[in-house]
């Protein structure tokens, strides 16, 4: 019976549509199946640069041997799904983590897209090149037809722009290309952006695309203003809080309070952003589990007068309508 589960899961997916599911590196799930989810975490970076990255750079055995342990600790603190937000040229590896989901039982999450942060480091030359169209075509064909021959399909757009500048060409493109790959699958696009004049610069561009707000989650959206996150919240963007620590659990309960108080709270996404096995100082670097969350800022959310119910929707029901394959479009 186990094993005709996925059969009867992608029948049922069939039948309704295709629409409303959530794809993980497993395949296709039923969004009320992903339990307490992490909406932005990482098991494996490598910052040598796209010129240089490869799956020559890891040991996979090397990598399952670190990550496991920090992996089975979140599903001991009840996390039962993890988006795994590293994009191509930075470390993605979609067979590693169809292991690692195997081997800990936790859902999770790959993703299609190009990342313009980092001095722009991890973009292939050829995205200077090449148009908006031709880009999300490349992205379009990681749905449709898997990344690269692992058979797995992303389950949603990662792409990147800088913090301290105004969005250059580039990475302009970068959000074309992030819009119309969204109006063509439904993958919701995920910008790691920081401040908020970046993020509105964004939200512009996927208006003017014809993408509706609620398909847009403004990630490291903590380095933007309070202002800023109820303007995007209320605009139905998703507010991604996502480096939470144990050391700075005060600064995200005055965040998340904030747009509690004024009825935003089912916009907003918390994360740890942590890890992670870094193939350039793979023994020097330190691992950051993904448990703070459930170890301190639950604590204190609830001291600040949260409910079970404002827990269930930060960490279910937020994660798992953000991230819905749904095409999105603006009215
Ligand atoms: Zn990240």
């Amino acid at each position: 019976m186990k094993n005709l589960l996925p059969v009867l899961t992608l029948f049922i997916i069939a039948c309704s549509g295709a629409d409303d599911i959530v794809m993980t590196v497993n395949g296709p799930l039923d969004p009320a199946q992903l339990g307490t989810t992490l909406p932005h975490e990482h098991f494996l970076v490598d910052f040598i640069g796209a010129d240089s990255t490869g799956y020559h750079r890891w040991n996979k055995d090397t990598v399952m041997a670190k990550v496991l342990p920090f992996l089975t600790e979140a599903r001991e603190a009840g996390v039962t799904t993890i988006i795994e937000c590293t994009p191509a040229f930075l470390g993605r590896d979609p067979l590693l983590l169809k292991r690692l989901s195997r081997q800990s039982g936790v859902n999770i999450l790959t993703n299609t897209g190009f990342y313009g942060a980092f001095q722009n480091k991890a973009l292939p030359e050829e995205a200077y090149t090449m148009t908006a169209d031709e880009m999300a075509g490349i992205w379009i064909d990681e749905w449709e037809n898997g990344i690269e021959s692992s058979g797995i399909r992303p389950g949603f757009i990662k792409i990147a722009v800088p913090g301290d500048s105004l969005l250059s060409e580039v990475h302009e493109k970068l959000v074309r290309a992030a819009a119309r790959t969204h109006l063509s699958t439904g993958l919701t696009i995920n910008a790691h952006t920081g401040p908020d004049a970046p993020a509105f610069a964004e939200l512009a561009i996927l208006k003017e695309e014809g993408v509706d707000p609620s398909a847009f989650v403004w990630t490291h959206a903590q380095g933007g203003t309070p202002e800023g996150h109820l303007k995007m919240a209320a605009e139905g963007g998703w507010i991604s809080l996502d480096n939470v620590m144990t050391d700075n659990i005060d600064q995200y309960v005055s965040m998340i309070a904030n747009l509690k108080d004024h009825d935003l709270l089912n916009r907003v996404l918390i994360s740890h952003d942590a890890g992670w096995y870094d193939v350039i100082n793979p023994d020097s670097v330190d691992y950051r589990g993904h448990t703070a969350i459930f170890t301190h800022l639950k604590q204190a959310l609830t001291a600040k007068g949260f409910t079970e119910d404002d827990w269930k929707l930060l960490t279910v029901t937020n994660p798992g309508e953000a991230y819905m394959v749904r095409v999105r479009k603006a009215e």
